[in-house]
């Protein structure tokens, strides 16, 4: 898909701060520094649309990104700071899981995994989430290119065994630097539109 607007348009923690127009909603979650922004930026084809969030302290939101007035991508905080308080951690769960319980546009959750590592214990509490409310889930492996080819079988299986993945839903594994993935991924998220 060749994406020709891409723009954050609103940017809150409740409801009333949210778009109403009622456009279909993708949610992409990860732990920081898992490659959300990486991956944001690679998919609509800019380099700064979202920022890092390897920055302790930013405030905590719900970003929804217009794109081509076809769908937001609705970016939450990166989860699994060290630094972050208990009540921050409190407040996230909570907006998140407003925000996953009430939300009508939202179609799919997109859950940033790194697919050198095995899931963290968050990355499993957020898949978990997702499954509890029933929201169909693509897990996106972020930084492919940084394990051989030979290897990647391996580390795809034990993501999915770590995660406890319902064959259900969706596996890609993703690079932001060489791109692999990204047509699969627009495909994915195309099936979730039409509907
Ligand atoms: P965020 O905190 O989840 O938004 O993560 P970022 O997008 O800022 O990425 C964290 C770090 O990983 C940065 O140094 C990126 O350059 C790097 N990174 C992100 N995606 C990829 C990728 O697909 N391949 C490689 N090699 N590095 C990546």
């Amino acid at each position: 898909m060749h994406v020709t607007k891409a723009e954050l348009t609103a940017m809150g923690v409740e409801d009333s701060q949210f778009p109403k127009d009622g456009l279909p909603e993708i949610v992409l979650s990860g732990r920081s520094n898992v490659g959300k922004s990486s991956f944001i930026n690679s998919m609509v084809n800019r380099k700064k649309l979202a920022y890092t969030s390897s920055t302790p302290g930013k405030t905590q939101t719900l970003n929804f990104y217009n794109i081509d007035d076809r769908c937001y991508f609705v970016d939450v905080p990166g989860y699994g700071y060290a630094k972050v308080s208990k009540k921050q951690r409190e407040e996230f769960g909570k907006m998140i899981e407003a925000y996953i319980e009430t939300r009508e546009q939202l179609r799919l959750a997109v859950l940033l995994v790194d697919f050198r590592h095995k899931p963290t214990e968050d990355d499993c509490l957020m898949y978990n989430f997702y499954k509890h409310f029933n929201i169909p889930v693509l897990v996106v492996g972020t930084k492919v290119d940084k394990i051989p080819k030979t290897r990647r079988h391996r580390n795809e299986k034990e993501i999915k065994n770590t995660l406890d993945f319902n064959s259900t839903d969706g596996f890609i594994k993703y690079s932001s630097e060489t791109h692999q993935g990204k047509d699969q991924v627009w495909k994915y998220i195309h099936n979730f539109l039409k509907e």
